[in-house]
């Protein structure tokens, strides 16, 4: 049994059966014999089941956004938000698959006679190993493409947003999608592993770069397609030229939305000399406004960690930290008498990159700033990292904030704004950030296979 943990208050608010290899194995022989059919249906009755699925989601927002709190401690605010964001992606990808999917005729001449056609395949079974950060965003940049494009899915929602998951599954099931179609697989790593025994066609996974090295090489040998989103050291610059004050407030909250638990969290800032001072006055000014507490209230900015062994990676990061030389300007500490895992919001200056807090993902509270004399330090210093996420620059310059963004190493680049993921537009890592995209076309066509026609006759 899975005991699911409310991490506000540490109580346990239900137990689910998790699976076994046994149960994976027959989800997985089931859906095998049950993709072609949902394959061969006409795509303008997949298109209609998710359709129902979008207003079920919309219907049943309040009680969802509930569940979502109760076992993340994500502010119900935010969660509300990550529903309702959900349905603008579902809304892009029912407009844009039909364009992606359709036989493209590249070539034709009729007196050879010869036509040659591009056509576009599902992969066939694909396992959805997700994440507990923003359970709906990427669990459905996965299975709802996967889906509309023919295949069939083995959904792991991660152990911390299980009845998350559970939910997903039951309205996707109410909409249409046959069970055998969409299969919810309930358990820790030690079921992700099981399920990646069976010879599924592609692997889907949301989650830390550790686990994403493991999967990878898991699955090296049989040339499957693997997609991994994986962790982030996400830096932001801020040039002499900014508006201090509106970067600051975009910043911090880039940085504490969703307790810095966002895989595009802001985690490092680097601040131009000559507006340092300033800019870590409004800075340490808006997170001291912050409020910290029950994660149901509507006024909570800052709930708890989603997982108890957090706290001490953002503890021991800012020990680190200030062994060697950081300043701490506010927080710092667990929160005293909570039951939950409440971290104070923590501000730290005088960091360098000799510290874990600026090398490390963090993955809550935390955020280190530092100062830089000009563009080419904040450069040097944004691409100093095995991840390759997003770079936000801060700039009254289009241009200035372009040559820097251009050399930027990594697969989302900002201006003037952060912590920020566009339907329309790929969303890719690099490095150990990962491979491959969701979102925009490419994360449709990343659920196809290509098929060359030649056509003589
Ligand atoms: P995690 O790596 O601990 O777990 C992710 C999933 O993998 C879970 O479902 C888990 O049960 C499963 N898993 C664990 N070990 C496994 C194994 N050996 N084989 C198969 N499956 C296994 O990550 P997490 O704590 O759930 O998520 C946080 C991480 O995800 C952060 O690093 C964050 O940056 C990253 N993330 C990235 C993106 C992105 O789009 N790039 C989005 C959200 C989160």
């Amino acid at each position: 049994m899975l005991k699911v943990v409310n991490p506000a208050n540490n109580e346990t608010i239900k137990e689910v059966q998790t699976d076994t290899a046994t149960t994976v194995s027959d989800k997985f022989r089931k859906a095998k014999s049950a993709q072609a059919k949902w394959a061969a249906q006409p795509l303008n009755s997949r298109l209609e089941v998710i359709r129902k699925f979008r207003a079920l989601l919309e219907k049943d927002l309040e009680e969802l956004a509930h569940t979502l709190t109760s076992e993340v401690g994500k502010p119900i605010s935010q969660s509300r938000n990550e529903i309702k964001g959900t349905l603008g992606r579902i809304d892009f990808f029912l407009e844009k698959t039909p364009g992606v999917i359709r036989d493209e005729s590249v070539f034709k001449d009729s007196a050879a006679p010869l036509e040659e056609v591009i056509g576009h395949e599902p992969l066939g079974v694909v396992a959805n190993i997700s994440a507990w950060n923003y359970p709906y965003f990427v669990g459905s940049n996965v299975f709802i493409p996967a889906l509309l494009t023919g295949n069939a899915v083995l959904y792991k929602p991660s152990e911390f947003a299980t009845l998350t998951g559970i939910a997903i599954t039951e309205r996707l099931h109410a909409s249409g999608v046959p069970a055998d179609v969409f299969s919810l697989v309930v358990g820790d790593g030690s079921i992700g592993v099981e399920l990646l025994k069976n010879p599924v066609n592609g692997v889907f996974f949301t989650g830390s770069y550790a686990t994403g090295k493991k999967i990878a090489e898991a699955v090296a040998s049989r040339m499957i397609k693997v997609q991994l989103e994986l962790g982030g050291k996400d830096p932001a610059y801020v040039c002499d030229d900014a508006n201090v004050k509106n970067a600051a407030e975009g910043l911090a909250d880039g940085a504490f939305y969703n307790n810095g638990q966002s895989c595009c969290s802001v985690e490092r800032i680097y601040v131009h000399a000559k507006v340092y001072d300033q800019f870590v006055e409004h800075f340490v000014n808006t997170v001291k406004g912050f409020v910290t507490g029950d994660p149901n209230d509507e006024k909570t900015y800052i709930g708890p960690l989603t997982r108890a062994a957090q706290l001490s990676v953002v503890k021991n990061q800012v020990t680190d930290a200030m062994a060697k030389g950081a300043k701490l300007m506010v927080g710092g500490q667990k929160v005293a008498n909570s039951k939950g895992h409440y971290f104070q919001p923590t501000v730290l200056t005088n960091v360098t990159h000799s510290m874990d807090v600026m090398r490390e993902e963090s993955f809550g509270p935390v955020i280190g700033i530092q100062k830089v004399a000009n563009d080419n330090e904040a450069l040097m210093l944004i691409n100093d990292t095995a991840y390759g996420l997003t770079s936000a620059v801060y700039s009254a310059s289009r241009e200035r904030a372009h040559t820097i963004l251009a050399q930027a190493n990594s697969g989302s680049v900002y201006w003037n704004c952060c912590d920020r993921v566009s339907p329309r537009l790929p969303w890719s890592g690099r490095g150990h950030s990962g491979m491959g995209s969701t979102l925009s076309t490419l994360g449709i066509q990343t659920f196809l296979q290509p098929k060359a026609w030649h056509l003589r006759g």
